[in-house]
């Protein structure tokens, strides 16, 4: 097998790409969609690098001139026979120009390795010209290009592009799988980083670089101190609410919003769907003081707090609200 061990579980869709590498009849376009956050981009990526590698059954070799043209760990791509065609910026939509400077490339022929490798990220979130854009390219394919799209939602891709590519399904990684891998990345507390990492293993290795832990511990912490006795003077004793960053802030919302989360699974029955798998107790206690009508609320105060930091507004500033607003949600009757 080529070397994508790295990249978590997708068995059968490693096998599918790997018979690729071979020479014979190949697909013009393949489609890798599932959820997101999955490898579904990082694959298509290793894969690219290793069609292009001029010794691919070194899957990639790492040395001959196509692999040191393509630098996955910087992305960095200066290879001439490989596109990327990405966001340019977490959100944003891939417009009609993107899809028309790639275009444009169809008229040169490979330069270095006999192919082209067009990775399309996010196709799903093509604007309307964007797509009927690259549907002109799939119908008519210029010769020896491969098409690789990455979508996490089918529903939004035009169905005569569906048509014209190869399927492949990811599915969620098994939780125990990314448990494992961050087990052996010595990783504490692997299960809690795989649960809220959503079972990806990129996203879970950034939750422990960030220390989410400690921000979850904050979250429920201040959960625990409600309902506040003296409002205004919590807030002002907090050191918290005082160092939190933007980043700091974005983490602490959104362990809120989980924990709020897991506490209304907790109350349905659904514990062993929780992300906070390490604190069940304290969940449990939460969960029968808190009405379930106000911790929906809760998280969508979470939520908003997200948004507004996302956006720029001053964490400490936003943080001070979530706290009030809680806290008076707390107190309202049942
Ligand atoms: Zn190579």
């Amino acid at each position: 097998m080529p070397m994508w061990d790295d990249i978590l579980g997708h068995e059968q869709n490693k096998e599918f790409l790997a018979r690729l590498l071979q020479p014979g009849n190949r697909p013009h376009a393949l489609l890798f969609y599932g959820p997101e956050g999955i490898g579904k981009k990082q694959l298509a990526l290793r894969f690219a690098k290793t069609f292009l590698c001029q010794k691919p059954d070194e899957h990639p070799c790492g040395r001959c001139e196509s692999c040191r043209l393509i630098n996955l760990a910087e992305h960095s791509f200066a290879h001439p026979d490989f596109i990327l065609v990405e966001q340019e910026a977490p959100g944003k939509d891939l417009k009609i120009e993107q899809i028309k400077e790639m275009s444009r490339q169809a008229a040169f022929a490979p330069a270095l390795s006999g192919h082209k490798v067009c990775v399309i990220d996010a196709a799903d979130r093509m604007t309307v010209e964007a797509a009927n854009s690259l549907l002109k390219l799939l119908e008519e394919p210029p010769p020896n290009w491969m098409f690789i799209l990455v979508a996490s939602r089918l529903e939004r891709l035009l169905p005569t592009i569906l048509s014209r590519v190869i399927q492949l399904r990811f599915d969620q990684i098994p939780l125990a799988l990314t448990q494992e891998a961050l087990n052996r990345l010595g990783l504490e507390r692997p299960e809690l980083l795989a649960r809220l990492a959503g079972g990806s293993l990129g996203a879970a290795v950034n939750l422990a670089a960030a220390d989410a832990v400690s921000y979850r511990e904050q979250a429920l912490e201040f959960l625990e101190a409600l309902p506040l006795a003296q409002p205004m003077r919590y807030v002002a004793s907090q050191p918290w609410l005082e160092s939190y960053d933007k980043q700091g802030g974005l983490l602490f919302t959104e362990m809120l919003l989980f924990l709020a989360r897991d506490v209304l699974l907790w109350q349905n029955g659904l514990e062993e769907q929780i992300y906070n798998c390490d604190c069940t107790d304290r969940l449990r206690r939460l969960a029968a003081s808190w009405p379930a009508s106000h911790l929906k609320q809760a998280a969508d105060i979470a939520q908003q707090a997200y948004q507004a930091i996302e956006s720029n507004a001053g964490a400490k500033l936003v943080l001070e609200t979530v706290v009030l607003k809680t806290d008076i949600l707390r107190k309202e009757e049942r």
